[in-house]
């Protein structure tokens, strides 16, 4: 059968893609693997009725792409955790604190820590996010990691720490490989951040707002109206990209044919699929990206007994969990990030559970050990995602190159990955994109 547009991938990126082409005329089928929508966002109720996210969960206030499909969709959003009353807990070998600031700062690292985080934001002032690659020192601050600009700047040891933790919490791979230029390019990226003094992170930017219907509604609720134009269980094999005659081969040998393919796969499992009839400068570009392995551990309990301790549910931790937050009444949410991933894959599968608990333990108190349910969620060696969210090491930015987030039509390129750093606010932004221009395009 011949279809205008194929999108491949049913996650936000495809889905918001699918929607746009569909509302524009275009009859498109959109290719998924999984036996659901979704991709990274996905969640699962509680018998209790209360919803658990086991993937992309916050968004902020900059996040203006999703924040505008959201309300297309006639869903509320809400403020997140940042909302939650009491303070941060951090959590390292050597002690647990609350509040600011953490329990390894001496005298004068808190002014130290203020004076690079200026220094920071004006250098990123000099970034232009969509052409990071046209500033005059770009090789230069992509070569160099944000730990040995820190060092550089005349950081304390006790400052690198707490912006390491701080990333580690992110789960985005540590600081030490992490480029300066695509640091930069981040903050770059969202404007307001220094109005609202956020720092070198401004959780109010990047996590402020949430779903209240739950984030995986949004994938759901465009799927709904997608209808038929999905098929799931169809895992894409091959891809040859030919002017007004493009074929997308399924495993089992099913072929499809449409006048154009959008790819809104992640980037690992994008790897692996060949793809012809497209410039090999491009599919360089696509395969240099990586990803930050993660995993992902919620934990429903009957109430917030952290806020008891006058903690607010959020904390940075130097266990086997990079974070903790609230993601709803009594439910929290934890990462583990990449340079964590490996501790959690080599233990008994029975053991992770108690042993993420006792992390959490650590921070809030023995009724950590006392959850309704708890969900493990290894993101990182899903064959479908291999990831979770964009990491740019030293050098990624130079060696992917302009041609990121661009298309060569007819085929299309979305997806968190084709954004600044990834998150659902790139998968829709560039979702939308995508459409509006094959639209553009006929
Ligand atoms: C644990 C976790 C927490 C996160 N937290 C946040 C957060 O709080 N806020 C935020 O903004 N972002 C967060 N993110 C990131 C965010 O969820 C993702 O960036 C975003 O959802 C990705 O959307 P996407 O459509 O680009 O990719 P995906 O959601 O990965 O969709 C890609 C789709 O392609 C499908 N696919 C893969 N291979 C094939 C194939 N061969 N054939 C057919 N289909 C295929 C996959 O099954 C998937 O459905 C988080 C991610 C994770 C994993």
């Amino acid at each position: 059968m011949n279809h205008d547009v194929i999108v491949l991938g049913a996650g936000l990126a495809g889905l918001a893609c699918a929607r746009d082409l569909a509302a524009g005329g275009a009859d498109v089928l959109v290719l998924e693997a999984r036996d659901r929508v979704g991709g990274r966002v996905e969640q699962t109720e509680l018998p209790d009725g209360r919803l658990v996210q086991l993937g992309g969960e916050v968004v902020g206030l900059a996040h203006t792409a999703y924040i505008a499909l959201t309300v297309e969709l006639g869903l509320t959003l809400i403020p997140s955790y940042v909302a939650e009353p009491g303070t941060i807990a951090r959590a390292t070998p050597e002690g647990v604190s609350a509040g600011d600031p953490p329990h390894w700062f001496g005298l004068h690292d808190d002014a130290c820590h203020q004076r690079v985080t200026t220094a920071f934001t004006a250098l990123a002032r000099t970034v232009d996010p969509d052409d990071p690659w046209c500033h005059p020192d770009a090789a230069a601050l992509d070569r160099l990691s944000v730990g040995a600009w820190l060092r550089a700047e005349h950081a304390t040891p006790a400052v690198v720490r707490l912006w390491e933790i701080g990333q580690l919490a992110l789960a985005s791979g540590s600081y030490e490989r992490t480029s300066l230029l695509s640091a930069l390019r981040k903050h770059a990226a969202v404007p307001g951040s220094d109005d609202r003094d956020g720092g070198h992170y401004s959780y109010e930017d990047w996590e402020g707002l949430r779903v209240a219907e739950g984030s995986a509604t949004v994938a759901l609720r465009m799927a709904a109206a997608l209808g038929d134009r999905i098929r799931l269980g169809s895992p894409v094999e091959s891809i040859t990209v030919r002017p007004g005659a493009c074929t997308v081969s399924l495993t089992g040998g099913e072929s499809l044919s449409a006048g154009a393919v959008v790819s809104a796969l992640p980037v690992g499992p994008l790897r692996s699929i060949p793809v012809t009839g497209v410039s090999d400068e491009r599919l360089a570009s696509l395969h240099r990206q990586r990803q930050a392995v993660a995993a992902k551990f919620a934990v429903a309990y009957d109430k917030p007994f952290w806020r008891e301790s006058d903690l607010n549910g959020l904390s940075e931790c130097e266990g086997v969990l990079g974070s903790t937050w609230p993601q709803n009444e009594g439910i929290l949410s934890a990462l583990i990030p990449p340079e964590r991933y490996g501790v959690l894959l080599g233990m008994p599968e029975a053991r992770r559970e108690h042993e993420l608990l006792t992390d959490i333990a650590r921070l809030y108190g023995e009724e950590a050990h006392r959850p309704l349910n708890s969900y493990v969620r290894m993101w990182g060696t899903d064959p479908w995602t291999q990831g979770y969210v964009t990491q740019w090491t030293p050098g990624d930015v130079m060696a992917v190159g302009p041609l990121h987030g661009t298309h060569e039509p007819p085929f299309y390129v979305c997806g968190s990955d084709q954004w600044v750093a990834g998150y659902m606010e790139g998968a829709v932004r560039t979702g939308r994109a995508a459409a509006k221009e094959a639209l553009r395009r006929g």
